[in-house]
């Protein structure tokens, strides 16, 4: 993938791992969790109705979506579902999880002003929107 350094696009511990490495250089780190996505927060672990879903025969424990709410869209996972009840967690998929990285630099360069100015990559390995 690529991504652009020092501009606050990559989970902060994989940034401040991969600062100053220089092409062919590989790196190996893990991350905990307060380095990656933060600890788990049991608030964000929410019960809904069955009945509060358009598709409810279409959900199923382990699935994704994306929910409405006051704070803009969320994105949750289906984690447990009881009768017509059904647990839905906005934790990020990877919050209280050590991370394990292995890294090679394959090439460095200079971002341009469009990409600075998006704060992401353009090009191969990067994305546009
Ligand atoms: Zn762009």
């Amino acid at each position: 993938m690529s991504f652009l350094v020092g501009h606050g696009q990559m989970i902060p511990g994989f940034e401040e791992e991969i600062m100053g490495a220089s092409v062919g250089e590989k790196r190996e780190f893990s991350l905990s969790p307060e380095r990656a996505y933060g600890e788990r927060n049991e608030d964000l672990v929410n019960t809904a109705s069955l009945d509060d879903f358009p598709d409810a025969d279409e959900i199923k424990v382990g699935m994704m979506g994306v929910a409405q709410t006051e704070y803009g869209q969320m994105p949750f996972s289906v984690t447990e579902i009881e009768g017509d009840q059904v647990t839905i967690d906005y934790n990020h998929q990877m919050a209280g999880k050590t991370l394990r990285f292995e890294v090679e630099v394959i090439e460095v360069r200079n971002a341009s002003e469009e990409e600075l100015a998006h704060g992401h990559v353009h090009g191969p390995g990067g994305h546009h929107h």
